[in-house]
């Protein structure tokens, strides 16, 4: 496909490769390991790391620990695992924590130079003086505090002699500024909590707004790529690089978040649907994390290729989730074995097949893709189709079974319906039908045309599975008002037990196959057993979604 990664971004990066001012480009994906990474990210990543490799530079994986409350390790080898999933390489792999030596060195230079100061205001206090869009702050009465103060309180902040909220470092820029973000923003705060890296050797954390352009600058990177929401902190960003009189010169550039219909990606979100199981945990496959993705059966092509026809742009839009569906549909395509598999069984006898009986029928792994060969199905007297693909009492236009209806077996015969048994509550239990031995599939039979073409298994051959069918986990018509966790689709999951043909029982942990007429579908890794395989539907055949001509 076209490469569409032509974008403001990549002009930029041309443009300072052209003047000189930059030789080698250097790149970060600056995860917080709070959670697990989501779609979302995934356009970051695939941004940072393509950049890089198109313009021969670096891309750095760094994590942003810089908040030890909220951070574990498991989530940083999660989030390694799905970055080298989608197909990237990192060349350093970084902490934010070990910069925190570097970082205090900083502030210490910052207070010297009269440019920060420690603040015995609350919270509360700092947000209340901060002031408006439309008014200016009011300085804390600690403003004015002496260098020598400063460094006297700072350093006693560090060895903590003060309760988490006592004190913060904050930047002497402007309580006036027009941008809230430079009225004196906090630079560090005290937290008497472990951290996932450095342990108890830390009791001040820097914020985010001081630590990142210095985790930049550390690393010599070139050009940080955030989103939108940062556009107003870049003057604080360019401040603190020129205040701490770092080396290295780096420039942030914002871009569009992604989003998707219907799909919360907050880390928050999606950390209390694990906390509260509403879910089986961050790789659930109804979740929009990478991990639930490839649980679900989606393939780093498809996501990368989705990143891409989303492109890049200076606004956030959202995305028709359906968009990503139809990227794993035509990775897939070409790629997944055919195959028939029936979800919801309704057992067929055929009366006048003979009782031990059974034909080995030919037929294409994939049909579009015919270097995949060919496999055999068995076939005899009994078989199970979908329950739906009978009906006693038809509309008209349904061309699938019914009494007296004659209709084609997919790779097999034409089948005729001739008796419906049913069980002691009038339900149907089994069909009793007629085929035809002259209209054998390649056979060349041209006697007569049926309207109908159904799927169907070998009752006896076919190999018992589970499918698990996904829809949205919230609702479509989710009320504003009501919180996310009130407006889940108590549809979001349903488990069925079916059959697929017996050439399926070798199928592996994320092998995935296209089942003729239900859309394409993946091995469970969590739940498969040796005894049983569980399937997870990725997608359903069909869409209504066509990705706009561009
Ligand atoms: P969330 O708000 O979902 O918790 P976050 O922005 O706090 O996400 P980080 O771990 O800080 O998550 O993000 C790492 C990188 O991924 C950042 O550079 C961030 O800008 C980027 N990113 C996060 N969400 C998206 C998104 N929806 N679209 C594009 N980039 C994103
Ligand atoms: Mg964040």
């Amino acid at each position: 496909m076209e490469n569409k990664s032509s974008n403001f971004i990549r002009n930029i990066i041309m443009e300072d490769l052209k003047a000189g001012t930059v030789s080698q480009i250097v790149t970060r994906f600056p995860p917080e390991p709070n959670g697990y990474l989501h779609i979302g990210h995934a356009k970051s990543i695939c941004l940072n790391f393509e950049l890089a490799d198109e313009f021969k530079g670096k891309t750095n994986l760094r994590f942003d620990d810089t908040n030890p409350v909220k951070e574990d390790a498991e989530y940083v080898e999660a989030i390694k695992e799905d970055v080298k999933w989608l197909g990237f390489e990192w060349d350093g792999l970084f902490f934010a924590s070990e910069y925190f030596d570097e970082m205090y060195r900083r502030a210490v230079l910052l207070i010297r130079k009269g440019k920060a100061y420690v603040d015995d205001l609350s919270a509360e206090e700092i947000r209340e003086m901060r002031g408006t869009l439309t008014e200016p702050g009011k300085e804390s009465p600690y403003r004015n505090r002496s260098v020598e103060e400063n460094l006297d309180l700072f350093e006693r902040m560090r060895k903590g002699e003060f309760a988490d909220g006592a004190k913060v470092l904050r930047a002497k820029i402007d309580m006036a500024s027009p941008n809230i973000n430079l009225r004196d923003p906090v630079l560090y705060r005290i937290s008497h909590a472990t951290h996932h890296n450095t342990g108890n050797a830390w009791c001040i954390y820097p914020m985010y707004d001081y630590a990142h352009p210095l985790e930049d600058a550390i690393e010599g990177v070139t050009h940080s790529l955030c989103t939108l929401e940062f556009e107003d902190h870049r003057p604080l960003y360019d401040w603190v690089i020129r205040e701490c009189e770092m080396e290295h010169v780096s420039r942030q550039y914002e871009f569009g978040r992604l989003n998707l219909t219907n799909t919360v990606m907050s880390k928050r979100f999606l950390k209390q649907l694990v906390d509260e199981k509403v879910v089986d945990g961050w790789d659930d496959p109804r979740m929009p994390t990478i991990s639930g993705l490839r649980r679900r059966g989606y393939t780093p092509e498809s996501i990368r290729n989705f990143v891409r026809e989303v492109g890049v742009s200076k606004t956030s839009g959202t995305v028709d989730a359906r968009m990503l569906e139809h990227f794993v549909r035509e990775d897939l395509k070409l790629k997944a074995p055919r195959t028939m598999a029936v979800l919801r069984p309704l057992k067929v006898v055929i009366t006048n097949y003979p009782e031990d009986q059974v034909e080995m029928l030919d037929a294409e792994v994939n049909p579009e893709n015919l270097e995949m060969g060919i496999r055999q199905i068995p076939f005899s007297r009994e078989i199970y189709i979908e329950q739906d693909d009978f009906m006693e009492n038809p509309p008209s236009k349904y061309f699938r079974l019914f009494p007296g209806n004659e209709v084609r077996l997919k790779h097999a015969y034409f089948i005729t319906c001739n008796d419906v048994i049913k069980d002691e509550q009038g339900r149907v239990k089994e069909l009793h039908c007629t085929y035809d031995p002259e209209t054998k599939s390649g056979s060349g039979f041209t006697g007569r045309k049926v309207k109908g073409t159904i799927h169907w298994v070998d009752a006896k051959q076919a190999l018992p599975v589970e499918f698990r069918l996904y829809d949205s986990l919230l609702l479509e018509d989710k009320d504003e008002e009501k919180s996310l966790l009130d407006s889940l689709n108590p549809n979001s999951l349903e488990i069925l037990q079916g059959f697929v043909e017996p050439n399926m029982k070798d199928a592996k942990p994320l092998d995935k196959f296209q089942f003729f007429r239900h859309g394409y579908f993946s091995v469970d890794p969590k739940y498969t057993t040796p005894e049983r395989i569980v399937f997870n539907q990725i997608v359903s055949l069909k869409s209504s979604f066509e990705l706009p001509k561009s």
